[in-house]
């Protein structure tokens, strides 16, 4: 393994689930189940009418037969009284079977009035009736610890009426940009100034993974600054900082995260952009020393914090989908080092096709919009000629939908 992979592994086997809390279903999509569901009853709690139509015996029903209409159960009606030979009762969809009867013949199979149904066709012995615990049986594990929750697994738990479900908590990841040319938004940066673009970027993608920003602000070229700022992050879940963590004079955040008792665990995994990245502990805080350049605070934010989030949230999958693809157009690049090269896929007659999007200098940020995907280039390869196979993490999971 290269030390990239290497230092991906470690982020993510040195994180673990941050707290289990109940939550309102309303407040549960993209949250992950933290206890396995047991279906707590039968589902459905009766056998019930598939159709709206008649409950009949089904020994009584050759077709051409004629039988008396003696009862009527609309939905969220139950009748007492048994259907009797020669008899059939009115019902509506999702009504319960009543006494006697084993099949339902949908209105459509009949001719009817008021008092009597001609059936025209066949009738099987339980045709159209949905069978108490048919879809879920009582005590039967339906949903795993694990569980990503979405629509389908909201309205089973709403249908046995649970209220509150236990999911993993929300991570708080501390953002702390540094730098003394950094000015907020807002402001007009005077000449020399930059806006500190990166703390709001940070935060939506921390969104964007479902866990919760907490905005320190920014620690200025000092470690008083640092220090304080650093130490209020360490409060969080995550702490993340930019810029700052290369060798540079003024670059304090390794030496004063050291000093507060944060013990690295990596620093320049080899790769590139994003060279100088550092990572972290504190107990179990992790730490994200990401460079300044937005572009690499960025593509490190995806590439070593993101997945360390979503464990930290019970997500069992933190890694974006990989796929091979081919590369448009060839590239070259220095020994030593991934690089990540910023593409654009499409799919094209099945397969997956990567094309530049844009300049690849990690100054122009520009080029991260039409940005879909990371091509992967290994650290050892020099030369990419055009249709050369390589990874790709795919960023967008829309990417294989129609439009
Ligand atoms: P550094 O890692 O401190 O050498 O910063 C690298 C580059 O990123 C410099 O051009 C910084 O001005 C820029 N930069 C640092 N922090 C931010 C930030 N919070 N928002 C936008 N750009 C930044
Ligand atoms: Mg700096």
């Amino acid at each position: 393994m290269t030390n990239y992979e290497q230092a991906r592994r470690m982020v993510i086997e040195k994180v673990a689930p941050v707290g289990v809390e109940r939550v309102l279903l309303l407040e549960a999509a993209g949250r992950v189940l933290a206890e396995e569901y047991v279906a707590p009853k039968d589902m459905p709690r009766w056998d019930n009418s598939a159709m709206d139509g008649f409950a009949v015996r089904s020994a009584d029903c050759a077709p051409g037969t004629v039988l008396k209409v003696t009862d009527y159960i609309p939905a969220g009606v139950s009748s007492e009284d048994a259907v009797t030979p020669g008899c059939a009762a009115r019902i509506m969809t999702g009504a319960p079977i009543p006494p006697g009867a084993d099949a339902v013949v949908p209105i459509e199979e009949t001719e009817n009035t008021a008092e009597t149904v001609k059936l025209l066709q066949q009738v099987k012995k339980h045709d159209h009736i949905r069978f108490q615990g048919e879809d879920v049986r009582s005590g039967e594990a339906i949903m795993a610890r694990g569980t990503v929750i979405g629509a389908p697994q909201v309205s089973l738990l709403a249908s046995f009426s649970t209220v509150l479900v236990p999911v993993y908590r929300k991570v708080r990841v501390a953002i702390l940009s540094t730098g003394d040319e950094l000015v907020e938004v807002g402001t007009e940066p005077k000449e020399s100034q930059i806006v500190n673009s990166n703390t709001l970027a940070l935060a939506t993608a921390i969104k964007l993974c479902g866990a919760e920003p907490v905005i320190l602000g920014i620690a200025r070229d000092d470690r008083d600054s640092h220090r304080a700022l650093l130490a209020e992050g360490l409060k969080a879940d995550v702490l993340i900082t930019s810029a700052g963590v290369s060798a540079g004079d003024r670059d304090l955040v390794r030496e004063v995260l050291a000093e507060l008792g944060v013990v690295e665990q990596f620093w320049k995994p080899g790769i590139k952009p994003g060279g100088p990245t550092a990572f972290g502990m504190k107990g179990n805080v992790p730490v994200f020393s990401l460079p300044g350049n937005p572009v690499s605070t960025m593509i490190t934010f995806e590439e070593f914090a993101r997945p360390a989030i979503l464990r930290m949230m019970g997500h069992e999958k933190v890694f974006r989908r990989t796929v091979r693809g081919v590369l448009k157009e060839g590239a070259r690049k220095k020994a030593g080092k991934v690089n990540f090269l910023r593409v654009h896929v499409a799919i094209e007659a099945g397969r997956y096709i990567a094309s530049t999007s844009g300049d690849q200098n990690t100054g122009i940020l520009k080029t991260m919009l039409r940005c879909n995907a990371l091509a992967i280039l290994p650290a050892e390869a020099t030369e990419f000629a055009a249709g050369a196979e390589v990874d790709l993490h795919l960023l967008d999971p829309t990417l294989e939908m129609e439009v």
